[in-house]
């Protein structure tokens, strides 16, 4: 739905779906939710329904248009997963994703055991990245769901992360994100936490991206950890072979514009 995404670790976003209902702790002050107020008071009609969970049809092949090969975020207006999307459109949203073969697309849910009940009917090309949020300790059977799926590249977002992960079992995933909450009412994120799953990751040789700090001004907390930032990537994503762009694609990537309130969707991070 948007491209030039200032997430950190994509370049665009696209929101098949919109609106959720909150599930855990992570959740709560989700940004996806403040975003979808402000569009749906912009007039935005993609958010008449506000964070409601809607279907967005409309926006089903968007990603088949956009020529210029991209990271893709997926729902990050959503959750792919919720109870409430109806499995043939999940498979919708996959057959899609097949068919872009020129993009990287990454789905990031916490709806893992829905996600691991549905896994076995879902095509996992390569180039399909999945993911799961842990906020917290006792969240953590969400990266046993996601272990048991076929997905190529797993990934875990750390984000917001409101308490430590120690001895987190890393077997099988392939990159790990984390990440401080920002925004208003934001809750701290001691740095012992952050180091320590650095530390992990590094020894397990898992690739570690820092996201941010966070707190209400997250432009001001920077994304340094011990004086650097860490970037790391999935070896996939820096392997890929040179991508394939479908010639059947319209010649124009879809772009945010000063007067399409859909670019806005791009900093909605939260999942
Ligand atoms: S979009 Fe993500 S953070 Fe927001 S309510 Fe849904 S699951 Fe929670």
């Amino acid at each position: 739905m948007a491209s030039n995404s200032p997430i950190e670790w994509t370049s665009s976003t696209w929101n098949p779906l919109t609106g959720c209902t909150k599930i855990s702790p992570g959740c709560a002050h989700c940004y996806a939710e403040r975003m979808a107020g402000r569009l749906q008071a912009m007039g935005q009609s993609n958010y008449a329904n506000g964070f409601e969970l809607t279907l967005q049809p409309q926006a089903l092949e968007l990603p088949l248009r956009w020529k210029r090969p991209q990271r893709i975020f997926v729902n990050s207006m959503s959750d792919l997963f919720h109870k409430d999307v109806p499995p043939a459109f999940i498979q919708q949203v996959f057959a899609v994703m097949q068919r872009a073969t020129w993009h990287e697309f990454q789905i990031l849910t916490k709806r893992s055991l829905r996600l691991l009940e549905l896994a076995p009917s879902l095509p996992w090309p390569s180039h399909v990245w999945m993911g799961v949020s842990v906020e917290r300790q006792d969240y953590t059977f969400r990266i046993d769901h996601l272990r048991q799926t076929p997905a190529r590249i797993k990934f875990l977002s750390l984000e917001p992360l409101l308490g430590p992960l120690p001895n987190l079992n890393l077997a099988g995933i392939d990159w790990v994100v984390v990440g401080g909450e920002s925004g208003p009412g934001a809750r701290p994120m001691d740095p012992a936490w952050a180091r320590d799953l650095r530390d992990q990751c590094l020894a397990a040789s898992v690739p570690f991206f820092f996201k941010q700090w966070g707190g209400v001004n997250k432009k001001r907390t920077g994304r340094e950890l011990d004086g650097r930032t860490w970037d790391q990537m999935p070896p996939a994503a820096a392997t890929r072979p040179p991508t394939r762009v479908n010639p059947d694609a319209s010649p124009r990537t879809a772009r945010p514009s000063p007067g399409n309130p859909t670019a806005m969707e791009a900093t909605a991070v939260e999942d």
